[in-house]
């Protein structure tokens, strides 16, 4: 039993993580309940596609944090929740062993709340609607036709916070609604899909995002991304969809300060741009991109890169609003111990 839902999140983190469309570098999370008590969820820093079943996730006992979830009193002012919760994750790792090896995803707390499939992607077809003021009305509109009841979640960092809204949420559903599957959006961040079949969960991923598509008129192949080794841990961006976005917008660091759109964004791009030694160069002559890094970390810039100049791009041409993060979500998330966690990660899992 347990060794059927291991191979069943195998084959959904393929599935889903292969397509850079879907997810971008170590973003996104899926999980399945293998039991009633244990949760096997993609680790920390991991790529989806690098999931097999020997190596890539982390088994939790999810009933002790939903049990968290269930019975914390948020109340006290001041007080470390988010430190808290990720604690509780932490402390509930039954697998691997060995401790501090790896970390269950950030966002281990929904994944406990929900359906036994839950997959997450930052989909940039969803995330055109998420990160705009017009998309939570059509998405609605979309998806009502079709029989699906969404539930749109304003923006929250994620963590303790986001975890007890979508438990809320979900606990106002009418009994009938809590048994079907789920869908889940997420302003500012991504989608999620919660169900309790196996091939439902995909095939309403797939769906929705089809149909998003379909509505906004979005024909044709998503740019692939091309990296070009010029030097020693030194690669030149070769993806013609970016170096066009930023020789036609004339995009400079200040751009990406202006325009924050999801967490993702602020950690892979945004940081990299304003430490010591940046890891991303853009030439302001020949516009082009520099990654002063390892393959893996450069591919995972390249493609939240990818995937943020695709939506802007889109929100544009459809004549839709940008809905940008707040200040005070931006400064959260660049202050944010578990994501520098993250990005180590992946710099190490190069060599
Ligand atoms: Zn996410």
């Amino acid at each position: 039993m347990k060794s059927k839902s291991l191979l069943e999140l195998v084959r959904m983190c393929q599935r889903i993580g292969k397509r850079i469309y879907y997810v971008q570098g170590g973003g996104g999370n899926i999980s399945v309940k293998l039991d009633s008590t244990l949760m096997a969820i993609k680790a920390s820093g991991f790529r989806l596609s690098q999931i097999t079943k020997q190596e890539g996730y982390v088994i939790v006992d999810y009933s002790k944090i939903k049990n968290y979830f269930d019975n914390v009193d948020p109340s006290t002012a001041g007080y470390d929740f988010e430190k808290e919760s990720v604690d509780v994750a932490i402390k509930n790792i039954v697998w691997p062993t060995e401790k501090n090896v790896l970390r269950p995803s950030v966002e281990v707390g929904f994944h406990s709340v929900l359906d036994k499939y839950v997959i997450h992607s930052h989909s940039v077809y969803a995330n055109i609607l998420a990160c705009s003021y017009e998309g939570k009305e059509m998405l609605q509109k979309i998806l009502n036709e079709e029989g699906f009841n969404i539930i749109w979640i304003p923006y929250i960092n994620p963590g303790f916070w986001l975890t007890l809204e979508i438990k809320k949420r979900i606990s106002t559903l009418d009994e009938k609604d809590k048994e079907k599957s789920k869908i889940l959006i997420m302003e500012n961040h991504g989608l999620i899909i919660s169900s309790n079949v196996y091939k439902e969960a995909l095939e309403i991923h797939e769906k929705v995002n089809n149909l998003i598509k379909k509505r906004l008129g979005i024909r044709g192949k998503y740019p692939a991304v091309k990296l070009e080794k010029v030097g020693e841990e030194k690669y030149k961006s070769r993806t013609k969809f970016i170096y066009d976005f930023i020789a036609s917008k004339n995009v400079t660091h200040a751009f990406f300060e202006k325009y924050p759109l999801y967490p993702d964004q602020l950690v892979y791009v945004n940081s990299n741009l304003y430490a010591d030694e940046p890891k991303i160069e853009i030439n302001a002559k020949s516009k082009e991109i520099i990654y002063n890094t390892t393959y893996s970390e450069a591919l995972a810039i390249e493609e939240t890169l990818l995937a943020y100049f695709y939506i802007l791009d889109q929100i544009n041409k459809l004549g839709f609003t940008l809905k940008t993060m707040t200040q005070e979500s931006t400064n959260y998330i660049k202050s944010w111990e578990s994501e520098e966690y993250r990005k180590k990660l992946i710099k190490e899992m190069a060599k």
